[in-house]
């Protein structure tokens, strides 16, 4: 089979757990080689995100003892969606289809061969989907649970439980290189390309080694980064409510009138102020949704670039040695 596999995986940090699933990985795609479903021109892309450990150095002796191995290094940390974007644009030109992946082996990497199989049968991308969430906290798993309902409430077309393990074909990611934004959320965007779409299910496990690099903070940024990304709904939901509370302030407003006609007006201090604090917070909560928009369309006219790779395993920089000025 002459299909070219490219599996592009972002490493931050990972100086524990890459030595374990590197080999994992190899194996799979060995194995895939091995049953004809890909071919032996078929590569195992690290992305290192700028890490601050033995990452990298642990990607280049990767690189140098497999050829199936490859690296490349962004400029300095830059985030999990950025770097797998980086990975998929560097693969796109050699690649027919890419399968990104997380280097912790908390995704089942086995799962591979049925997107693999997927794929011939005619899917052009293939979600990789969690069976279940029993590994998560109860924590994790209803907020994960509350963000996917909220994200399709708003309109976002993101998989349920999928994250960004995920078979894209080289078609699709021609057509995903033309959404140029910076503010990324990958799992919400690929929906938008089309073509024919399939899921394949997994169990996910914990990580083998190494901490996440996802605390709460980072989720939550994510999940706010997903909505504002990919809905305006928010803003929407500012001006419906702008209109409900305008509507009821009318009614406060007649009943005050009602009250001082009938000659019954008490001193109201604790109502004057709970109305006050309430719309107080209410405007704030507007502005700041009108804020994150805007902040976004800031970002979105910069044009910056959205990763800088620095170093390629095969293009490995011998140190440059200048030839000091002429002597004037
Ligand atoms: N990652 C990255 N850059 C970052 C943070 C994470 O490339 O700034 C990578 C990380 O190496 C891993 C993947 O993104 O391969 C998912 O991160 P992690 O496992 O820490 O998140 P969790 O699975 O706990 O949500
Ligand atoms: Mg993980």
């Amino acid at each position: 089979m002459n299909t070219v596999l490219y599996v592009v995986i972002p490493c931050y940090n990972e100086q524990e757990v890459l030595p374990i699933t590197s080999g994992l990985f190899l194996n799979e795609l060995t194995d895939l080689i091995g049953k004809g479903k890909i071919s032996d021109d078929s590569r195992i892309l690290f992305v290192n995100d700028g890490s601050r450990d033995s990452t990298w150095d642990l990607i280049r002796k990767l690189a140098g003892e497999d050829p199936h191995f490859l690296g490349i290094s962004q400029s300095r940390n830059r985030g999990h969606q950025n770097a797998v974007l980086a990975g998929l644009m560097e693969a796109m030109p050699y690649a027919d289809i890419t399968i990104s992946i997380d280097c912790d082996g908390q995704d089942d990497i086995t799962a591979m061969e049925k997107m693999v199989d997927a794929y011939h049968q005619g899917a052009e991308v293939v979600y990789g989907v969690r069976s279940s969430r029993k590994t998560d906290t109860f924590f994790k798993r209803t907020t994960a649970q509350l963000f996917y309902k909220l994200l399709n409430g708003m309109g976002v077309e993101a998989v349920y439980n999928h994250a960004d393990y995920r078979l894209v074909s080289s078609r699709v990611l021609r057509a995903f290189a033309d959404y140029k934004e910076v503010n990324l959320f990958l799992r919400g965007m690929f929906p938008l390309v089309g073509f024919n779409s399939t899921s394949v299910y997994y169990e996910r496990h914990e990580r083998m080694a190494g901490e996440s690099h996802y605390p709460l903070s980072k989720m939550l940024a994510l999940a706010f980064e997903g909505i504002t990304s990919l809905s305006t709904a928010p803003l929407h939901l500012i001006m419906v409510l702008g209109c409900l509370i305008s509507g009821l302030s009318f009614i406060g407003v007649l009943w005050a009138i009602i009250m001082q006609v009938l000659g019954r007006t008490t001193a109201g201090w604790a109502s004057m102020v709970c109305i006050l604090c309430f719309l107080g917070g209410i405007q704030l909560i507007s502005i700041g949704i009108l804020g994150e928009y805007i902040g976004k369309v800031y970002l979105e006219t910069k044009h910056r670039p959205r990763y800088i790779i620095s170093q390629k395993t095969w293009e490995e920089a011998e140190p440059v040695h200048k030839d000091p000025p002429p002597n004037t």
